[in-house]
């Protein structure tokens, strides 16, 4: 409440220093934007993890802002993706997992994670041995994605005896792992990945060239159940790097995948073009005042993880429009001082985001963005 409070004060201010064309803007409903516009006015990407959800639990009403987006027939009406660096299981499951945890419908499209770009690799490696590594399983996201040779790190240790040294002492079993995923176990997964790493795939052997690495993302934490934020993906490839660079003569050579990465943006914005509502599914893309091609006139990157979410949004440009929240890993009273996001603060619930007061920071911000363009980002705005 305290921040449709804020809005509705800036709101009112906004009035009071003359800026009417802000306040009848807003005023206006979604259909009536749209239908003076040539292109959709905006699309949503929402980071799940400390944004939608903590661990399985909804956070600030997302389910109710989410519902929001569709209209009474179950339309969507605003275009919206999840924008996840994380992942482990099929974006089809993920849909399904969501869908029951958020009271809405959605589609496998609409889930982009970490490893969904893998699937420009099959091109390449499709008759190729896949090692995948980490939670959930990842074997199989691999498999579905068109890779004919996919074993799990479980199933490839499985062939050789006493690899991992420490495995008698371990009272628990995994199920499968990939670096489409985090490691679930840390000490299996580091010695193996060496032992592939530095023999070019044939542990036990003597050193050769290694061979390609990808990881999902680069996430050095994240938000998740427990109150403090946990080491993710990030953190695994520094210590698998360290280890690999003081026993093999190169240096690790891998590519990272995810935000903050910009062609997970140009995906993103591609996926939310192909749930615009008609009339815009056969748009053309036009090029824009601003410089370059795009289909929207914003996108909104919604994320608690500013070098990742915002950072991301920020290298990718226009149109995209960081908005940094206060409910994950982001818990700063000032805007982010490295990686500041051009709205940020928002931390109560997404029901009221969506609700005017963000259809209202929306307008506010795309009215600003339109006009500060070269504005620096010390000068990002504070809500
Ligand atoms: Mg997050």
């Amino acid at each position: 409440m305290k921040l449709f409070k804020i809005f509705v004060k800036a709101s009112r201010r906004q009035s009071r220093n003359r800026v009417p064309f802000l306040f009848s803007i807003t005023s206006r409903s979604f259909s009536q934007l749209r239908s003076h516009s040539e292109r959709p006015p905006f699309g949503i990407a929402f980071d799940i993890d400390g944004v939608i959800l903590r661990g399985n639990t909804p956070i600030g009403g997302s389910p109710q802002a989410l519902r929001r987006l569709y209209n009474e027939c179950g339309t969507l009406k605003i275009p919206y993706v999840f924008l996840t660096n994380g992942g482990g299981v099929r974006e089809s499951k993920r849909a399904f997992e969501l869908s029951k945890l958020l009271g809405v419908n959605i589609l496998p499209s609409q889930v982009i994670q970490g490893h969904s770009l893998f699937k420009q690799l099959v091109n390449r490696f499709e008759n190729e041995l896949i090692i995948a590594v980490g939670k959930g399983e990842p074997a199989a996201v691999m498999s579905e994605y068109g890779f004919k040779n996919v074993l799990s790190i479980d199933e490839y240790a499985s062939y050789f005896d006493n690899i991992d040294p420490l495995a008698q002492y371990k009272k628990w079993t995994t199920k499968q792992h990939s670096l489409s995923a985090d490691s679930v176990d840390w000490s299996r997964d580091i010695q193996v990945l060496c032992d592939i790493l530095r023999t070019g795939g044939l542990p036990g052997r003597e050193v050769a060239h290694q061979p390609p690495l990808y990881f999902a993302n680069d996430d050095l934490e994240y938000q998740a159940i427990f109150p403090s934020e946990r080491l993710g993906m990030g953190a695994f490839r520094i210590a698998l790097e360290s280890i690999f660079n003081r026993i093999h003569p190169n240096a690790l050579e891998y590519t990272s995948f995810g935000k903050p990465n910009p062609s997970v943006f140009k995906n993103a914005e591609t996926v939310l073009m192909q749930h615009a509502p008609s009339p815009y599914h056969n748009l053309q893309v036009v090029n824009h005042a601003h410089g370059g091609d795009h289909i929207f006139k914003t996108l909104y990157m919604i994320g608690d993880n500013p070098s990742v979410d915002i950072k991301g949004a920020q290298q990718a440009g226009h149109p995209w429009f960081s908005v940094l929240t206060r409910t994950g890993v982001f818990k700063g009273k000032e805007n982010h001082a490295e990686y500041p996001a051009d709205l940020f603060g928002l931390f109560l619930l997404l029901h009221h985001l969506l609700s005017l007061p963000l259809f209202v920071a929306m307008c506010r911000a795309s009215l600003h963005r339109h006009k500060k363009n070269s504005v620096n980002h010390s000068n990002a705005r504070t809500i």
